[in-house]
């Protein structure tokens, strides 16, 4: 009897992992290359030599990266992150969101991006049917944004680039701020202070030990306790409840009624017991974890395979053989191991 995935049924086919997480979002990264060299994530002492970045020919086309999306939202996916590298840097990327867009099943659409590009692009973005963006913004200090990009991001040209995306009707985004002790935490405050009374929301991220080639230690991270007693000291906020286990943030909200914030606490408060989320590279490696160090290579099947069921059925059997909590076990000796860097599996 054949047991596998029907294609043509309006209801998923959900699957679960060994920790009983279903798979419900899916992150694409479309391009590892990124016009900036944060410190935290692509240094550019790391990149010595030629040949580190995928050559464009390697990288997954729009084509496959509709066909891989289609397979994963039979599997119960039903919110797409695009990420990177600097996903505004694949050519042609409206189309590819207008294509995505088009998939029966997908209810959302979202864009994690520096925002450098978006002044040129958010208009098509949103045209193209791409519902939701996140700017990365670590600083309104110049000189700190400057040492955190590795010298290549100028904070007007992200200021304009929300604004860009505000004109094209992105009216509440997220603000993405990974802090880092003694780098960026002085200016966290004047950060907030610059949001506050906007439909935007900024989340400040833990400084999280992905990859191997930032040089991570513990004595960088700035716990995220110590930010809601400041700001409460500052402008009193509540915890909003949420009721969605695979929320990554934990959201407040000021009393006074000047919006929200969130914070993402991998480090302090990990949350891999509602981890619904699966990765892919732009080359098609498949990752369950963002701190994994081996991937499954899902390009063969995507680019000559002659039956979608096969995709379907490859990453139904790695997402059943799930067992990652990471961040939950960040404490135990572990061997040393090379894991993935967060420029190719996009965060
Ligand atoms: N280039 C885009 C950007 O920066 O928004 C998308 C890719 S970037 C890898 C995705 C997110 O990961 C960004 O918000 C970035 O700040 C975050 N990130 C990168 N390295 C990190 C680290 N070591 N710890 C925490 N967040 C990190
Ligand atoms: Fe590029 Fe984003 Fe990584 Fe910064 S965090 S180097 S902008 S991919
Ligand atoms: Fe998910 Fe891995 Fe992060 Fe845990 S450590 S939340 S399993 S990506």
């Amino acid at each position: 009897m054949d047991m596998r995935v029907p294609l043509k049924i309006a209801e998923p086919v959900p699957v679960q992992d060994r920790l009983q997480r279903s798979l419900r979002e899916l992150r694409v990264s479309v391009i590892d290359r990124c016009n900036f060299r944060c410190t935290y994530c692509m240094p550019a002492d790391s990149l010595n030599g030629r040949g580190v970045f995928l050559p464009l020919e390697k990288l997954l086309t729009d084509h496959e990266i509709e066909t891989l999306v289609r397979a994963f939202v039979k599997l119960g996916v039903r919110k797409l992150r695009i990420t990177g590298g600097e996903p505004l840097l694949r050519p042609g990327l409206p189309a590819l969101i207008h294509q995505l867009a088009a998939i029966e099943g997908l209810e959302d659409i979202a864009l994690t991006t520096n925002g450098v590009m978006l002044p040129r692009l958010a208009g098509d973005l949103a045209a193209a049917g791409l519902n939701r963006i996140t700017v990365s913004l670590d600083t309104l200090d110049e000189e700190v944004l400057a040492r955190m990009s590795g010298g290549r991001a100028r904070l007007n040209d992200i200021l304009a680039g929300i604004t860009a995306a505000e004109v094209a009707g992105f009216q509440q985004m997220k603000i993405n701020t990974v802090v880092q002790c003694g780098v960026n935490d002085h200016t966290i405050m004047d950060l907030l202070d610059h949001f506050r009374g906007t439909p935007h929301s900024v989340r400040l991220i833990e400084y999280m030990d992905v990859g191997n080639s930032n040089h991570w230690s513990v004595d960088d991270v700035v716990p995220n306790g110590k930010w809601v007693s400041t700001i409460g000291n500052r402008w009193p906020i509540r915890p909003v409840i949420s009721h969605n286990p695979a929320e990554t943030a934990q959201r407040f909200e000021y009393l006074d009624g000047q919006g929200k914030i969130g914070f993402i606490s991998s480090i302090s408060q990990p949350f891999c017991g509602g981890c619904t989320r699966a990765r892919v590279t732009a080359d098609g490696l498949f990752y369950t974890c963002l701190f994994a160090n081996r991937g499954t290579n899902l390009m063969p099947l995507i680019r000559h395979g002659d039956n979608p069921h096969d995709l379907i059925d490859r990453i139904a059997a790695v997402w059943a053989g799930r067992g990652d909590r990471y961040s939950e076990q960040r404490d135990l000796p572990r061997e040393e191991r090379q894991k993935v860097e967060m420029y190719r599996l996009g965060g």
